[in-house]
């Protein structure tokens, strides 16, 4: 692991027209350089490398990006190692993050927990393989059709009936009781006797992704009610429940090959598909999803069937876990199986053609599953069924991605014959608090306090909360959210270009101070003084990464170079829309007369600004004039009445303002 500080210095000590020259031939042209693009063949030089930016563009094949990119690209290598090609040239010393003692000293233990589990499942496998194991355990398996392959490949196992079997083969075998004890393989009495946790049980172990042995799943064959049915293990640094899948280790190829993931509850279930011949499932063992255990199947596969058998108490339970999935992105399904059959007792009365037929046939999207479920609940009810179209959209305000939820929004809003629009503002408004934590809220009150903003016209209303609704403007002019957006581009791009510009304006200006704000003070000032926040959640997120890095003290050219080369790809994706594209457009009209760019900030930044809350006013007057349509108590009116009327002063002013500016 390269530290982040040796990283940080290496993008800042980059100089782009150094890191390119030495592979490029580079030809000075006024602020910028030029050269024929070794990415595309060209006789005329259309590949420009802007070294106040610090960024290359090919006008020619339209590749783009930073220093760091280019070696990439150029040298067909990691990030990683073209930050130590940097390193190198630049002669700085790259300590990859050492070891402490305390760090090698866990990693000892750890592998020593690994040790012992690796030697209790081997244990366990030749248990097997006695009398005793035959006739009990191994009896078991093949009844529940389990071929000795699967067993085999699966290290199942037995836990002899004898208390003290395990920790004897372990003594001898060298094993330290102090390990046996802490992976909670055995327990140790009061009076100091130690004893096997697993015995009498059959036994499947659970295997890490890397495919080492991590726990134990124990499963008893009688049907005493006072023995629990299942003993598992305790959790460990080695084994995380909530961060563990049964089955990972071998289906991960699988899952990445057919890019799907299914996902089923129980071992068996697990065993038996996997005996079939459907090898991409998994099962979370019981506990309803987490988070981790969602990224670790992300790791392999965007994709997830979920497979139920059909009673209705553990498909609700699962409900919750659902949302989780749809959070991190990713796509799921549902398969119920017929008659309250489980995936175990499924796969082994069909035939793999069969199973993959029902599976391919049955699966459900997951939204039209949830509303199936919770429609046949709500009947007829209209209170019902507005709560359920509420949960329903509540569960599409989670997914990251604005196409994926703008299909959603359609499909529901034709399903409940409700208009399309009230659906989307209503999902627009829960993701936009969604992204509002109570972190960024108190860091804009602190920001509010440090800045004098710009003067706004009294608003006696907050903007906050305006929804983003398709109205008509003046005339036929629409706007819409992506109109909106647009504005918000405009701002961000003022933000990311020029952020630590200070802002000159006339003494005789009213924006005059003295001293002098920043552009990204004046545009923030102005935002939070009229509590707006960017509709579009991936601009207000570099939005407020910019100004999380702008606080401690970074440079502007830091900060973008942080941004076009951040892991996050929603970040570097909207600092190439701005800082790349377009320097595409304009590069030829002002690149080059930097004098001009301090006029051109004091003309354009309040323009912006006040261009951009006078379309939120806009919107706010429109979705009033609709609510008072819809009101026939006298009071309520009047109060919309004197809303609108509030609002369009704001209006008035503003527009007012636009026109001197
Ligand atoms: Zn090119």
């Amino acid at each position: 692991m390269i530290p982040q500080e040796t990283v940080g210095r290496i993008l800042d000590l980059a100089q782009i027209e150094e890191v390119i020259g030495d592979f490029v031939t580079l030809k000075r042209a006024g602020a910028t350089y030029k050269a024929c693009c070794p990415f595309h063949n060209e006789k005329t030089p259309s590949f420009v490398v802007s070294p106040s930016k610090g960024i290359y563009k090919c006008f020619g094949c339209g590749k783009s990006g930073t220093a760091v990119g280019f070696v990439m690209e150029h040298e067909s290598m990691t990030y990683v190692e073209a930050l130590k090609y940097l390193a190198k040239k630049y002669n700085i010393e790259v300590v990859e993050k050492e070891e402490s003692a305390e760090d090698i000293a866990q990693r000892q233990r750890s592998e020593s927990l690994l040790l012992v589990s690796e030697f209790a499942g081997k244990f366990f496998q030749e248990s097997l393989k006695t009398p005793e194991g035959q006739t009990i355990g191994y009896q078991y398996f093949r009844s529940r059709g389990l071929t000795d392959d699967t067993i085999r490949k699966y290290g199942l196992g037995w836990a002899p009936v004898a208390r003290t079997t395990l920790v004897d083969a372990a003594r001898s075998a060298g094993y330290k009781e102090e390990y046996l004890i802490d992976t909670g393989l055995c327990k140790q009495f009061d009076d100091g006797r130690v004893v096997d946790t697993f015995y009498d049980r059959v036994m499947f172990p659970v295997h890490s992704v890397t495919g080492r042995v991590i726990a134990f799943g124990g499963r008893t064959l009688k049907s005493d009610k006072s023995v629990p049915k299942y003993v598992n293990s305790k959790e460990t640094e080695i084994y995380v429940k909530s961060r563990s899948l049964y089955g990972i280790y071998f289906a991960k190829n699988e899952i990445s090959r057919q890019d799907k993931c299914i996902l089923v509850e129980g071992y068996l279930d697990v065993l038996s598909m996997h005996q079939l011949g459907i090898t991409n499932v998994v099962a979370s063992s019981g506990t309803s999803l987490t988070v981790e255990q969602i990224r670790l199947i992300r790791k392999f596969s965007n994709n997830v069937t979920i497979i139920y058998d059909g009673d209705g108490a553990g498909i609700k339970a699962a409900l919750r876990g659902i949302d989780l999935v749809l959070k991190e992105g990713m796509n799921v399904k549902v398969v119920l199986l017929p008659d309250g059959q489980d995936p175990d007792d499924f796969a082994k009365k069909h035939t793999l053609d069969q199973v993959q037929d029902y599976i391919a046939a049955n699966e459900q999207d997951f939204i039209n599953f949830k509303t199936d479920l919770l429609l046949g609940e709500a009947g007829n009810d209209p209170l019902k069924r507005a709560n359920l179209i509420n949960e329903i959209a509540d569960t599409i305000a989670l997914m990251p991605d604005a196409v994926v939820r703008a299909v959603y929004i359609r499909a529901t809003a034709s399903r409940f014959e409700i208009d399309e629009q009230i659906l989307a503002d209503r999902i627009g408004r829960t993701r936009t608090n969604m992204l509002v934590s109570e972190k960024k809220q108190q860091e804009r009150e602190a920001r509010k306090e440090e800045y004098a903003p710009v003067p706004v016209p009294d608003p006696e209303m907050p903007l906050a909360d305006v929804p983003y609704v398709a109205a008509p403007q003046h005339g036929p002019i629409v706007i819409t959210s992506q109109y909106l957006e647009a504005c918000e581009k405009e701002l961000l791009g003022f933000v990311l270009e020029d952020g630590c510009t200070e802002l000159l304006f006339d003494k005789d200006s009213r924006y005059f101070s003295d001293p002098p704000v920043t552009v990204a003070d004046f545009i923030d000032g102005t935002l939070a003084d009229s509590e707006l926040i960017f509709v579009n959640p991936s601009y207000d997120k570099v939005y407020e990464l910019y100004f999380a890095m702008y606080q401690e003290g970074m440079t502007q050219q830091q900060i973008q170079q942080r941004m076009l080369n951040s892991e996050d790809e929603e970040v570097a994706a909207v600092a190439r829309e701005i800082l790349i594209e377009k320097y595409q457009i304009t590069v030829k009209n002002y690149e080059q007369s930097m004098t001009a760019a301090s006029t051109r900030l004091t003309m354009y930044v309040p323009k912006s600004l006040l261009a951009y809350q006078c379309k939120r006013v806009d919107l706010q007057v429109k979705e009033k004039m609709e609510a008072l349509g819809s009101v026939a108590d006298s009071d309520a009116q009047l109060s919309l009445l004197t809303e609108i009327n509030a609002l369009n002063r704001i209006r008035a002013m503003l527009n007012n303002e636009l026109g001197r500016v």
